[in-house]
């Protein structure tokens, strides 16, 4: 008997945390912090699971969206064992202690709210057990009720530095957790790999279910599109933002942009980048020939850097045309970007060029949408401001198309499909498409709280 619960991330891209319960061992898929909530609101709803068994969490990535919430989890479960690919550990060390300071920073005036120190951080880190790609393992809970324990494997899923999808095995029943999953190259990065088996739940990612596939080029398309679009600004003396998130689309896009300028095709410029994300491209560059790379001998640190965080005024990002790669991707309120992105509007002969994908209400997604002339408000605080700087969008997908996730369904041929991680919309256009192109295939929404029998 497979229960299966979600407690966050369900109809929604938030905190992704969901319970699986094989034969009495109680299994946490991901365990997320909301990247647009505070404090509690943030958090995976923890008190469905208070009188369940809870033996494990395997994490699939470091983004804080899978991983923000497991110092949460482990004040609650101090016993629990956690399981990730050993890139996910190194990335975690670094995202989680990062966390601190911008939670202290957000909570200042909230007290109900502990938030976690780098002492605990530490010694999280250090319980992590990491096991590689496709190096097989067993869970055997406290109260598992079998003599078979369960087995899992970790496969590449070419969404991050150390990203895994999750085969969990168990009485020859499978299931496949996608976590966030990319099937094509990005410019580091090669497409994930998939098992080789027919499994019999998908639990499936939906982020780009209700974006149309013809809006995303193929990456080296995009690169030229936005090597043409930054050439002509810094070539009438303006400076290009480009706001990312610190973990992988910032490596992914300073990789990105030294490629197009090595082969003449973007004007030799100073880029700017700092803070964490240097850190976590000497991760990147680490594993560089221990997972899967399009080129191994690519450095991330070998690329000419300025750091962005030693400049005091933004004033002078101007006195020479340069590009600035700075967090967060969405343009969150009290980030780097944000701050830069309001300068940036004033200045008419520079440009503010977003690169991903923008959660709907986020200051990157009301900035990705407007254009020189018009007028935009930022938040209730700050007053109506005019767009005197260009702004374009760009796509670089670290997720799969909508079509590839059909395509995952298509070699896995589940029985059952289980729809995360996405927009009502896109669980609809994903679910509908299942049920029209697989016959028999059962579709199951995630909902909070809510459980399924599989
Ligand atoms: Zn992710």
């Amino acid at each position: 008997m497979i229960k299966f619960l979600p407690l966050g991330g369900a109809g929604e891209i938030g905190a992704n945390c969901f319970y699986l319960n094989i034969s009495g061992t109680g299994i946490i898929l991901d365990c997320g912090m909301h990247p647009q909530r505070i404090g509690m609101e943030s958090l995976p709803d923890l008190d469905l699971i208070k009188d369940l068994p809870v033996d494990y969490v395997l994490i699939s990535h470091a983004h804080q969206d899978h991983l923000g919430a497991l110092p949460y989890l482990v004040q609650k479960h101090p016993y629990i064992k956690i399981l990730s690919t050993p890139q996910t550990r190194a990335l975690a060390e670094l995202t989680l202690h990062n966390s601190v300071a911008i939670l202290k920073e957000q909570l200042a005036e909230e007290d109900k709210f502990k938030i976690y120190t780098h002492e605990e951080i530490d010694l999280l880190i250090r319980s992590i057990e990491y096991k590689a790609y496709n190096e097989n393992f067993n869970l055997n809970g406290y109260g598992h009720r079998s003599k078979d324990p369960v087995s899992v494997n970790f496969y590449d899923a070419g969404h991050i530095l150390g990203s895994a999808g999750i085969l969990l095995e168990h009485n020859n029943e499978k299931i496949f957790y996608t976590g966030d999953i990319n099937l094509g190259n990005q410019e580091l990065l090669p497409g994930s790999t998939l098992p080789d088996v027919k499994v019999d739940v998908l639990i499936l990612e939906t982020t780009y279910g209700d974006t149309d596939s013809s809006t995303i080029l193929n990456w080296k398309e995009e690169a030229l599109r936005l090597a043409f679009s930054i050439n002509k600004i810094l070539n009438s003396g303006g400076s290009v933002l480009i706001p990312v998130f610190s973990l992988g689309k910032m490596q992914e896009i300073i990789a990105t942009l030294w490629n197009l300028m090595k082969a003449g095709k973007l004007t030799q410029t100073d880029i700017y980048t700092g803070g964490i994300a240097d850190k976590i491209s000497r991760v990147y560059d680490y594993n560089r020939y221990v997972v899967n790379r399009i080129d191994p001998e690519f450095e991330i640190n070998s690329i000419p850097q300025k750091d962005l965080y030693e400049v005091d005024q933004p004033e002078k990002f101007f006195k020479n045309p340069c590009i600035v790669l700075a967090p967060s991707g969405m343009m969150i309120e009290g980030t780097a970007s944000f701050k830069l992105a309001r300068r940036w509007l004033k200045q008419s002969n520079s440009a503010v060029f977003t690169v991903g994908y923008m959660e709907e209400n986020t200051p990157g997604y009301i900035f990705a949408n407007s254009k020189k002339g018009n007028k935009i408000k930022l938040n209730e605080i700050i007053e109506e401001e005019e767009v005197k700087c260009t702004i374009e969008q760009f796509r670089f997908s670290s997720h799969s198309k909508r079509e590839e996730l059909l395509k995952i369904v298509e070699k896995l041929k589940p029985e059952k499909v289980i729809l995360v991680h996405g927009s009502p919309n896109g669980i609809d256009w994903i679910g509908a498409s299942i049920l029209k192109k697989f016959k028999g295939t059962k579709v199951f929404i995630a909902r909070l709280g809510k459980e399924i029998l599989i």
